[in-house]
């Protein structure tokens, strides 16, 4: 007897995303994955259903900011099922696959591709209201692979007074151009230090926001302090105890966006 060939629905059918946002910075350590995740984490406790999706895939931060352990992501024949945070944020990241925290160092630019496709398309995201994709800084491979790949809506550049007079982040932004995806907000993180007298230091010297207006066109402009509660909060796992005004703001901002 022959059996029936009884397929069973691919449950990553029935994903559907309204919104897929990136967030994108001209080079690293200017606070992009945290951004990113705090951004998620605002938009689940507005009640969102929000997906968040880790394309910095040699060099992944999304899970340790939530203190989600290595392995975490577990799959089968119908798809990947993405680990949850305590506050509902669904993740998928390179981190998650791999039970040891090294990862191989060379990863070439199909494969990255390769893999990113695999995330947005294997996974069993179900019904998100809003996908977070972190970029890796710069115009990677990455980058490229989402934007080909993906049904971007907008994004969300991050930058700091640091960056040398915003000529790395020009790159990114005009990328974005290029691609004809809508600049959501431009964030300028780390911008200052309000002391114990409350009085605004800029550390790292005055804001270039204004430098870059010819690419930022009517995007608004969102400054975030230096925080230390936020990097030990990151370091913990714990970022999603940490709630900015500013934050909410961009995610209100996000949730009024239209999908493409
Ligand atoms: P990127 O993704 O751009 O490489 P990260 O999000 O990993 O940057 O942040 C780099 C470091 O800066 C981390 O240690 C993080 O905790 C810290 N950091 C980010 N934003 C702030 C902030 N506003 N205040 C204080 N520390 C921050």
């Amino acid at each position: 007897t022959r059996r029936a060939d009884v397929r069973l629905p691919q449950l990553k059918q029935f994903n559907q995303v309204g919104q897929v946002i990136l967030v994108m910075s001209g080079k690293g350590g200017v606070g992009k994955s945290s951004i990113a995740a705090l951004l998620a984490a605002s938009l689940s406790r507005q009640g969102a259903k929000t997906g968040l999706l880790d394309a910095d895939i040699t060099g992944p931060s999304i899970p340790k900011l939530f203190g989600l352990p290595p392995g975490g992501l577990r799959g089968g024949e119908l798809g990947m099922l993405p680990a949850v945070t305590p506050g509902g944020v669904r993740v998928v990241s390179t981190n998650l696959l791999l039970k040891e925290a090294d990862l191989p160092t060379v990863w070439r630019g199909p494969l990255i591709a390769a893999t990113i496709r695999q995330f947005w398309g294997d996974t069993i995201w179900g019904k998100l209201d809003t996908l977070i994709v972190d970029l890796p800084p710069g115009t990677s491979d990455a980058a490229i692979a989402v934007l080909n790949y993906l049904p971007v809506s907008g994004a969300v550049v991050v930058t700091t007074p640091q960056e040398l007079a915003g000529l790395v982040v020009r790159k990114a932004l005009k990328l974005l151009q290029n691609k004809e995806v809508p600049l959501l907000a431009l964030v300028e993180n780390m911008s200052y230090f309000t002391d114990s007298q409350g009085a605004k230091i800029e550390v790292f010297g005055p804001s270039h926001l204004d430098d870059l207006a010819d690419l930022t066109g009517s995007a608004p402009r969102i400054q975030i302090p230096i925080l230390p509660a936020l990097s030990q909060a990151a370091d913990a796992g714990a970022v999603e105890t940490i709630h900015l005004p500013e934050i909410d703001r961009i995610a209100a901002l996000l949730r009024s966006t239209p999908s493409p």
